[in-house]
């Protein structure tokens, strides 16, 4: 077995037994990557990669810290000094080199990782399939007529395709979890404040959270572990201790409750999804733990809800890509507002145009108090929702998304459509709480390929060890 297609941990025992070294694992991806992501496009510029310098990197990594000698790969909208940050968009591709370390990245070099290669997405984030990436397409490893998922699509398919050994992606509105679920790899968003959001391209800053994509989900425990804590660049990372998300992952869930909400099991989900999920709940009961139908009753107001907070939010941070300062600077305008009219017409898609307008709008004098008060009001239902469901079960398991990866195009010319398949990953956002996609089965499609349905499974806020432990569980059927 190659070295690019093992796990952190598996790596990580043979690293410190002195069985390979580090140099040997970036030998293995500058393999990998080149032979295999022409065809997947999960990076952005491989060509350009300094393997060389990473190689260095490798022969000086410490070995004793946590992640000593692990390449990882990064979401192209999280800063890395001296690397293009591109958030997939006109706007910044080729004009902009980060000044500095996002707080995440800061974390995992201090724990001894290599940050190695910038991962596609959606621009700016917004999507679900990542072909709204300016830069180019990401197919799914598993079928390349098929999306990867979004937005962290590249951080997705590049762990599925074993040209990574790990990657980092962010989660706005499922961002992590879908991409996970449609590529059948583990994808894990935390509780809203447990990681730094310092140095990622805010979307919304009120759901963004950056979290780990792995290969195993004792490999998305380690990652928490390096990855988590307060942050002074960050006022709103919280000051909590934090465990070691390793230390009880074998518990199993023997006298656990776990929550099955009705409402996400309704009209839409697709008969051959459900099944997948069925099943893993089954195994679940027979490993032990007591199922119990739960109802989260404002769950149809979620995509509503998230579609007046996120765009508004969107609109905000957006206002500063406005060609002074970041980016793309139009050559065509001769006056300031023209510069700006101009730049920001050239340098957003459409999809990103439309949420900037969506926002603006529901901002604006007159309707801030219909659209986004009335948002932040139905925010806290939803929130209430868990909270009482919470008071009842341990954990909440449902499907990811509707269905499996949908094939490119699909639903772009029905933004409704895409958005309506955010409704199992939505909320947890909205709520602040951790959920997990973890692999639970596949579904065949008409090519005669295996697509991959993830179980998505949530916990109160900062119960991240709660659902690592189930889906450790999960992982084992
Ligand atoms: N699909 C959602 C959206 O388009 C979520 C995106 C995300 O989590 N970044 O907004």
């Amino acid at each position: 077995m190659s070295l690019s297609s093992q796990t952190i941990t598996q790596l990580r025992a043979k690293l410190t037994a002195g069985e390979i070294t580090a140099v040997e694992i970036i030998d293995s991806l500058e393999q990998s990557i080149k032979e295999k992501d022409g065809a997947i496009g999960g990076y952005i510029n491989p060509a350009s990669y300094d393997f060389d310098a990473a190689r260095e990197a490798a022969k000086s990594a410490d070995l004793s810290l946590p992640l000593g000698g692990i390449p990882i790969a990064i979401k192209d909208n999280i800063n890395v000094k001296g690397e293009p940050c591109s958030c997939a968009s006109k706007f910044l591709y080729d004009s902009y080199v980060s000044p500095y370390d996002a707080t995440v990245i800061t974390k995992l070099k201090a724990a001894g990782a290599i940050p190695l290669g910038r991962l596609n997405l959606d621009e700016f984030a917004m999507g679900s399939t990542t072909d709204n990436s300016a830069v180019q397409r990401t197919n799914n490893p598993h079928d390349y007529d098929h999306v990867p998922g979004g937005s962290s699509g590249g951080s997705a398919a590049v762990v599925a395709a074993d040209t990574a050994i790990a990657s980092l992606g962010s989660d706005t509105g499922g961002s992590i979890r879908q991409p996970a679920s449609h590529c059948g790899v583990v994808g894990l968003k935390p509780s809203y404040g447990r990681v730094s959001r310092y140095g990622l391209v805010a979307f919304a800053s009120s759901l963004d959270q950056v979290g780990p994509l792995t290969k195993s989900v004792e490999d998305a425990a380690l990652m928490l572990n390096v990855l988590s804590g307060s942050d002074t660049m960050d006022s709103t990372s919280l000051e909590v201790e934090v465990p070691d998300f390793t230390a009880n992952l074998d518990a199993g869930v023997a006298g656990m409750k776990i929550g099955i909400p009705t409402e996400y099991f309704a009209a839409g989900i697709d008969p051959a999804v459900r099944e997948v999920v069925d099943k893993a709940i089954d195994q679940l009961k027979a490993a032990g733990a007591e199922i119990v139908e739960i109802s989260l009753p404002h769950t149809e107001y979620a995509v509503a809800t998230y579609y007046i907070i996120a765009p508004a939010e969107a609109s905000s941070n957006l206002s500063r890509f406005d060609g002074i300062r970041y980016g793309n600077r139009s050559s065509q305008a001769d006056n300031l507002i023209d510069t700006y009219k101009k730049s920001r017409s050239e340098g957003f898609g459409s999809e990103v145009k439309r949420r900037i307008i969506l926002g603006t709008y529901a901002l604006s004098s007159g309707y801030d108090h219909k659209y986004y008060d009335k948002a932040q009001r139905v925010r806290t239902l939803i929130l209430k929702d868990f909270t009482d469901a919470f008071e009842k079960v341990d954990a909440i398991v449902s499907p990811v998304c509707p269905t499996a990866a949908p094939k490119h195009g699909e639903n772009s010319d029905d933004p409704l459509k895409e958005y309506l398949a955010d409704i199992c990953t939505i909320a947890a956002n909205l709520a602040g709480i951790p959920g997990i996609s973890v692999p639970a089965g596949t579904i065949s499609n008409s090519a005669g390929n295996k697509l991959p349905v993830g179980l998505q499974i949530l916990g109160p806020q900062l119960g991240e060890e709660v659902i690592l432990q189930v889906a450790k569980v999960c992982e084992s059927f």
